[in-house]
């Protein structure tokens, strides 16, 4: 193992650090080495030392669309989170960082007087992670409110105004390894009076539907064209299948969840069999929207 501490000086690191605390899922091995740079610099830095080291890199941000294999992460996990996570409204824009929780950025602008951003409130990614998913939900998504993306790109900072084929249903051009977004500008709306009550809709509709007591990593797949992913489940009849610690959510088919000491293996091949039974019943084959990462 490289002497970490005299490569990485003062960005923030630790090494051997268990996955299963840096998930939403509470699954995945060690990372090798997991920093969490502070700055553009920063991260420029921690890619520049993979290079040198020769060593694959791994973006995350708060973890809450990935499932991590039970072997872990070989090379540098860069975590983008709270280190780079500032904030600034004028007027109706945010300016804000790529670690920021996109759904503290949703209150905010709720708070400030602003709409647009309501479906966001619950949703438990970073804005980073929100951009490179094109997170949505409630008939709203990134991509709507998203003006200009600022990150990283074959080792050089870039700009870019976000033009409509920039993203799609949870999918994106700023996502890594392409594009490691550093910094957003959202554009919202003055609120006409209705952003909080809808905000507090959206949030207890999620309590009252979503198995939000378990880890999970939210829906396990992508909604097929003409159809529900968690209708499909259901009425497979898998509602409540468990494999090992993994098992289909009895309150939403369509979340798999941790019910204590899952590993990423069991969530696999429930995923498989989800799969597999769905495509039987109904020709449908259901597509992951959760990011596996790392070993198979
Ligand atoms: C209870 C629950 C409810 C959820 N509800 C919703 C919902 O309603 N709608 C929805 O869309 N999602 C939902 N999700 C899924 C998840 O919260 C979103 O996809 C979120 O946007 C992921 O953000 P993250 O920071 O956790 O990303 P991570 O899971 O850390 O990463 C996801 C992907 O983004 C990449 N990435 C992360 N940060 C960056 C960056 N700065 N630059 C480039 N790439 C990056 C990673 O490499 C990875 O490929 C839910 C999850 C949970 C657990």
């Amino acid at each position: 193992m490289p002497d970490y501490r005299s490569i990485f000086g003062e960005i923030f690191f630790r090494e051997n650090m268990p996955m299963s605390e840096y998930t939403s899922f509470r699954i995945g091995g060690n990372a090798e080495v997991l920093v969490e740079p502070a700055s553009v610099g920063e991260l420029l830095r921690c890619l520049s030392i993979a290079k040198e080291l020769d060593k694959k890199v791994i973006i995350i941000g708060n973890g809450t669309n990935m499932l991590v294999s039970d072997e872990g992460i070989e090379g540098i996990c860069i975590r983008i989170a709270e280190r780079m996570s500032a904030a600034e409204i004028n007027g109706t824009r945010i300016n804000v960082q790529a670690g920021a929780r996109i759904a503290s950025i949703a209150k905010k602008s709720v708070l400030n007087g602003l709409m647009g951003l309501e479906w966001a409130a619950g949703i438990p990614g970073t804005v980073g992670g929100a951009i490179a998913m094109n997170a949505g939900a409630y008939y709203g998504e990134m991509s709507m409110v998203l003006k200009k993306v600022s990150g990283i790109m074959d080792g050089e900072f870039c700009s870019f105004d976000v033009k409509d084929d920039d993203m799609g249903y949870r999918k994106s051009r700023f996502i890594a390894p392409d594009f490691l977004t550093c910094e957003a500008e959202i554009e919202l709306i003055p609120d006409d009076g209705s952003a909080l009550s809808r905000m507090n809709d959206y949030n207890a509709r999620r309590r009252e539907k979503q198995p939000l007591s378990y880890p999970s990593a939210g829906s396990t797949f992508k909604r097929p064209e003409g159809y529900f992913a968690g209708a499909l489940i259901e009425q497979a009849g898998l509602k409540g299948t468990s494999i090992g610690g993994a098992m289909v959510s009895t309150k939403h088919a369509g979340f798999i969840i941790n019910t204590g000491n899952a590993t990423c293996s069991d969530v696999l091949a429930l995923i498989e069999l989800v799969q597999k039974r769905v495509y039987d019943m109904s020709g449908v084959m259901l597509e992951t929207e959760v990011k596996y990462i790392g070993k198979r």
